[in-house]
């Protein structure tokens, strides 16, 4: 049976070519970076050099990107650092976002060492803009938003101009976490109003343990994790210097391939949304996924009417047929809660519907789509 893998927004295959240019590291350059001699110093210089390519795709400056381990961890820095470096004790969010950020901000506020806002989002998953002037208004003290580019679970684009421009005009920072925006969408951090960014490499179709922070020149993030003088010093630990030139190299295929590749996502996902209608009459789409412009091309969203007992059954169905997507939504048993992001946009009742996220690379075809269709017909039919 072959496998149809619709689920890469939870992570991609890793490029052969970046598994070769990782391969040649791993053998030719183990040096440690630190090291002062000749072995340490081509190591050293491998890593710069990938340093200096990923600001070039960024337009940023080689001070302004931090290598992490992956994209929590990022997100995790950013946010210590803008409480214990740079003094914010106010934050804004989203209920919808990442754990990777509700997590590192609920800790906080738990301590009550900060004030946690959560703006109030639409059912598209859309910050509601007046609800953020608000918050931005309540207080004279420096803030920071934390709002997320797409939404890993809906697909939903918010609007980075936008909601920076409203941050500039408060005097708050602004973090996006980039996660499933960075490979997929050209992103220009010299001209967006944004002041911390992250990435995470495997979901690019690079190697996992590896992705970086953008963080704005003029915002000292201070140190996360202490020892050596790693990531000038904010980011003490032997860097992999595999990872990061895998990281790179994946970038650099990404970007090279940016507008093929979107348009033939973009025609795939529209191909995908006429064969579940036509299949599918009573579909619904959650949040914006459906809408080719406000969603990201890599992600649907979508909850098809099937008897309760069947939406039980159905992730496991998927998985004997080969399918590998990911489940939203209804709790599955007493202990699941179910996501938190369908929870915040959808009622009880719609939440009754089970929710798949299909989400896609260019590995994916039409035809793994009609399988697809057909596979689900069955299983709600039988
Ligand atoms: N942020 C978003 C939006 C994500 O989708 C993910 C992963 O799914 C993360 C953060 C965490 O990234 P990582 O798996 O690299 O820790």
């Amino acid at each position: 049976m072959s496998l149809i893998y619709l689920d890469n927004a939870a992570t991609t295959h890793t490029h052969p070519e970046v598994i070769k240019e990782m391969n040649s590291i791993l053998c030719d350059f183990y040096g440690n970076p630190s090291s002062l001699h000749s072995v340490g110093r081509s190591a050293k210089a491998k890593l710069e050099h990938s340093r200096k390519k990923i600001c070039e795709y960024f337009s940023v400056s080689s001070q302004e990107i931090i290598f992490t381990s992956c994209g929590t961890e990022a997100d995790n820095m950013i946010i210590d650092g803008a409480f214990n470096h740079l003094g914010i004790k106010h934050f804004i969010t989203s209920p919808i976002e990442h754990h990777a950020v509700l997590g590192p901000l609920k800790n906080l506020k738990r301590k009550g060492y900060i004030r946690l806002d959560f703006l109030k989002i639409n059912e598209y998953g859309l910050p509601d803009f007046e609800d953020l002037k608000r918050l931005l208004s309540t207080s004279d003290e420096m803030k920071m938003v934390s709002l997320m580019h797409v939404n890993n679970e809906l697909g939903t684009i918010i609007d980075l101009y936008k909601v920076g421009k409203l941050c500039k005009s408060h005097n708050a920072l602004f973090h996006s976490d980039t996660v499933q925006s960075v490979g997929h969408f050209k992103l220009n951090f010299d001209k967006l109003p944004v002041d911390f960014a992250v990435a995470s490499a495997h979901k690019f179709h690079g190697p996992k343990g590896i992705g970086f922070i953008y963080a704005c020149k003029k915002n000292k993030l201070g140190s996360f994790i202490y020892g050596g003088e790693q990531e000038r010093g904010m980011r003490a630990g032997t860097e992999a210097v595999h990872n990061i030139v895998g990281m790179e190299r994946a970038l650099e295929i990404a970007h090279k391939n940016l507008k093929k590749d979107v348009e033939y996502l973009k025609n795939l996902k529209s191909y995908c949304l006429k064969k579940i209608n036509e299949e599918f009459p009573n579909v619904i789409y959650n949040g914006l996924s459906d809408n080719l412009f406000a969603s990201s091309h890599t992600i649907l969203s979508v909850r098809i009417p099937m008897s309760i007992s069947k939406a039980k059954l159905l992730s496991m169905h998927m998985d004997l047929k080969g399918v590998c997507c990911s489940r939203g939504s209804a709790c599955q048993s007493g202990s699941d809660s179910g996501s938190h992001v369908m929870n915040e946009i959808l009622t009880e009742e719609q939440n009754q519907t089970p929710s798949i996220r299909l989400s896609f690379s260019t590995h994916n075809t039409k035809q793994e789509i009609d399988k697809l269709v057909n596979i689900l017909r069955e299983y709600i039919d039988s």
